[in-house]
């Protein structure tokens, strides 16, 4: 899930739109939604499936790299196992990535002098691998701050002939404070309360506070971006026989308290542009830059084995669907991203999500509601890369608010969850106030579970996750939004990301409260209300390239403003 970006779509909403004061609808759900709330309750705390789906999402078919075999396995996996839970229409929807599938087989690190031990590290995605194990001497190459396009290719002819045959150290070392004030686990209840608030004039404040990234710098023609240097080094290490490349993985992260490694991806999907790469546990990348500085020499070997899969450009979302009765030409939509970083198995994010809203529809079928509309659950893969799935299913499946397919008109809300494994505390939902009221009432019953309620936005800015998709379209994406707990500071996208990060009551609470949200759209007699053709947003321009100061290495599209 994009982070910033979450943000400042909610602030967004509060700050632009409609106002929302006055405008509180009062909403009636269905006449049974008392009783039909309390099977769904009983059947999602007391008979839940999520964490049997976690251990095959995860343990089994971790990690689910798009374009990688994982990725497609776990889909049909889930398949397999919707199908008996009485969904139909199982099956694989195909769109076109463009890029090689990759996976790491095996992978060794070792310091082999002037010590003997171990190191921690994760390969590159898209990286190639080593020939065999290669045993070399190691080289810290400390770049320069912002230099001209002059100062940097002195720079790096000056080192040229250090790099070959090395295993190349790609950046200072960078000292990371240890972090005394964590942020809370938790969010605020009161905050929670009055962000979701609708008749708090300042509802959407507060909470997730603004973006994190802090203030972008504003660029120097004259000088190298990071993204420049970056795609340099690449090309510099690789012309002059680098053995392998380490990095940081303090690139990636702000915080390293509990030795995880966050790797993304080769900037070009490409083996063959760059030489084989690491990611290194900060502790170990700085033992060994400061024993190099002593003017020691240390010698490390790699073996590092990855495979790369042709077929992997074509690559799948996965849909399964409970058919509605007599309004089943339309569709209520829930879901969440498939695909995962490799670090770890990719729990929290975001096969976590897939579990939920797997749950919530199994849920409904398990209960025996009939609804009316069609409830269909995606799962999307390309995620991480950029919203690529979601965004290849709207386009084939909707079209836009501009050019708009038939399907489009037949289309309620889509649910999205992708935040790790906090309970669920809200939604913002895109389209007129009417729409996050209807939300809202849905929810309501499920205060007690902490869920506080439902606001509207009008960005139609794509980014951070695949709800953001839908409401680019101009279609009703609403996307939840959770507590934090280990989420940003440790999970996301780490080493850490497994099973064990998941907190069992937390994600039976968020399937409960969608599966009921899901039940009163699908039954509804009337759709979602949408913005009017007057009233429908402006298409959002994607957002410029961004980059980290420092960055080195490509970082996904879908990355650079996530909350
Ligand atoms: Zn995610």
């Amino acid at each position: 899930m994009l982070k910033a970006l979450g943000l400042s779509i909610l602030c967004f909403s509060i700050l632009m739109p409609f106002s929302i004061v006055g405008q509180v609808q009062q909403v009636k759900n269905l006449p049974d939604t008392d009783e039909i709330n309390s099977k769904i309750r009983a059947e999602g705390m007391e008979h839940s499936h999520i964490m049997h789906t976690m251990h095959y999402l995860t343990d089994v078919y971790g990690p689910r790299l798009t374009g990688s075999p994982n990725l497609k396995a776990a889909g049909e996996w889930a398949i397999k196992e919707m199908t008996s839970w009485g969904f139909e229409n199982g099956h694989l929807e195909p769109w076109n990535f463009g890029h090689v599938g990759w996976t790491n087989e095996y992978l060794t690190a070792h310091i082999i002098s002037p010590v003997k031990t171990a190191v921690e590290v994760r390969a590159l995605a898209w990286s190639p691998s080593t020939n065999g194990a290669v045993r070399a001497e190691s080289y810290n190459m400390i770049l320069p701050e912002r230099p001209t396009q002059d100062e940097f290719t002195a720079y790096l002819n000056s080192v040229a002939a250090k790099v070959k045959g090395r295993v190349v150290f790609v950046g200072k070392y960078v000292d990371v404070k240890i972090n005394l004030n964590p942020s809370p686990r938790r969010q605020d209840d009161n905050a929670v309360k009055q962000r979701y608030n609708p008749d708090n004039p300042n509802a959407g404040q507060g909470g997730f506070g603004g973006n994190r990234r802090g203030q972008q710098q504003a660029p120097d023609p004259t000088k190298l971006t990071a993204r420049q240097m970056g795609e340099q080094v690449d090309a510099f290490l690789l012309a002059n026989g680098a053995a392998v490349r380490v990095m940081d993985t303090v690139e990636t992260l702000a915080t390293v308290d509990h030795g995880q490694i966050r790797a993304f991806n080769n900037r070009t999907y490409d083996p063959n542009k760059i030489v084989p790469t690491v990611v290194m546990r900060h502790e170990d990348y700085g033992r060994i830059v400061r024993i190099l500085a002593d003017g020691t020499p240390v010698t490390m070997e790699f073996n590092i084995v990855n495979h790369i899969y042709p077929e992997g450009t074509t690559v799948y979302n996965t849909i399964a669907e409970i058919p509605g009765t007599d309004k089943k030409d339309e569709v209520v939509m829930l879901g969440g991203h498939l695909d995962s970083w490799h670090s770890s198995t990719g729990a929290t994010d975001n096969a976590i999500g897939c579990a939920v809203m797997m749950e919530a529809a199994r849920i409904l079928k398990a209960i025996g509601v009939k609804p009316r509309r069609t409830i269909r659950v995606a799962l999307w893969s390309g995620e991480e890369e950029g919203l690529l799935g979601s965004k290849a299913y709207v386009a084939q499946h909707f079209g836009t608010a501009e050019n708009p397919k038939p399907e489009f008109f037949k289309f309620d809300g889509y649910f999205n969850i992708d935040d790790g494994t906090g309970r669920a505390r809200g939604a913002s939902v895109f389209g007129p106030p009417e729409a996050a009221s209807i939300v809202r009432a849905a929810f309501a019953p499920f205060e007690d579970l902490g869920l506080e309620g439902a606001l509207p936005t009008n960005s139609r800015r794509s980014g951070g996750t695949d709800s953001t998709s839908f409401n680019e379209a101009g279609l009703p994406g609403i996307g939840m939004n959770q507590d934090p707990i280990e989420y940003n500071q440790y999970t996301w996208h780490t080493s850490l990301d497994s099973y064990e990060h998941i907190i069992e009551d937390d994600v039976k609470k968020s399937a409960v409260e969608i599966a009921a949200a899901v039940y009163q759209l699908a039954m509804r007699d009337e759709m979602l209300p949408r913005f009017s053709k007057d009233q429908m947003p402006a298409p959002t321009p994607p957002p410029g390239q961004q980059q980290r100061p420092g960055a080195t290495t490509a970082r996904p599209a879908a990355d650079r403003s996530r909350r």
